[in-house]
């Protein structure tokens, strides 16, 4: 069985400044960034005054001009141009709503979310708060829906929030886990592993864009998807474990993982 990670709903107002012309205005120049920096058009969507790209990734104005900026290397486990400057981002704190741990799987999925990075020994921690000596806060809330969404990074801070569907609090608690790992790896820069064909994990759809500067294949890590072969796959399975495979762990070595 095979769940989009679709959006559906995202309250207003949540990362822009609010539901007036303001964020229209925003968004035009979101959308005509990310179409000059390689993203087919029918690739994008906006839901409630947000931006979105690949169905589940939020995408700020900030963010969206940071593609604009030319890249080092040559483009072919895949990350977005932006990453998570680790000299500054220690510290990941990453804070439920009270909706969102009204859900005692959500809740438990978090924590275990939080132990599937950490136990990486990356250049960052993430901590659940409320908690102090964060470096970069991460909201954990809820929508309606099966599924999740997160954005990419900018200005070296990973996306301040995650947003998980309700829908899966009938989901086990692996599959929960799954989904906000999934998310949390929107947040610090990774894209989906079969972007390029989303058919491989979700049964149908094709690319997302390969983008020019926001696919850039992470060292290390094959360049092709299998169902199951990455946490960062397009759509989940009903039967995910929740855990990082050893390619999704080759990724974040290369990109998070010592010289730190
Ligand atoms: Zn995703």
């Amino acid at each position: 069985m095979f769940k989009r990670a679709a959006v559906l709903v995202v309250s207003c107002g949540t990362f822009l400044a609010g539901c007036d012309a303001a964020p229209r205005i925003e968004n035009e120049e979101i959308i005509s960034n990310l179409i000059e920096a390689g993203f087919p058009a029918d690739d994008i969507m906006v839901v409630d005054d947000a931006v979105y790209v690949g169905r589940d990734t939020q995408v700020s104005l900030e963010a969206s001009r940071e593609l604009l900026q030319p890249s080092e290397g040559s483009q072919e486990h895949y990350r977005t141009t932006n990453l998570v400057n680790t000299a500054i981002v220690k510290k990941i704190c990453i804070n439920p709503t009270t909706a969102f741990t009204s859900y005692p799987r959500f809740s438990q999925g978090l924590d275990m979310a939080i132990a599937n990075y950490n136990a990486l020994g990356l250049c960052f921690t993430m901590a659940r708060g409320p908690t102090t000596g964060c470096d970069a806060n991460i909201s954990a809330r809820t929508m309606t829906g099966t599924g999740g969404s997160a954005g990419f990074p900018s200005n070296g801070y990973p996306f301040g929030s995650i947003t998980i569907g309700t829908g899966l609090g009938s989901y086990s608690v692996d599959v929960v886990e799954h989904v906000i790992t999934h998310e949390l790896g929107h947040t610090i820069g990774l894209r989906h592993t079969d972007y390029y064909n989303r058919a491989i994990s979700c049964g149908s759809g094709g690319t997302e864009g390969t983008a020019g500067v926001g696919s850039i294949h992470i060292p290390g890590t094959p360049t092709t998807a299998t169902v199951g072969g990455s946490i960062m796959n397009s759509c989940f399975r009903s039967t995910e474990t929740g855990e990082f495979t050893s390619q999704d762990i080759a990724a974040l070595q290369a990109l998070y993982g010592g010289g730190c």
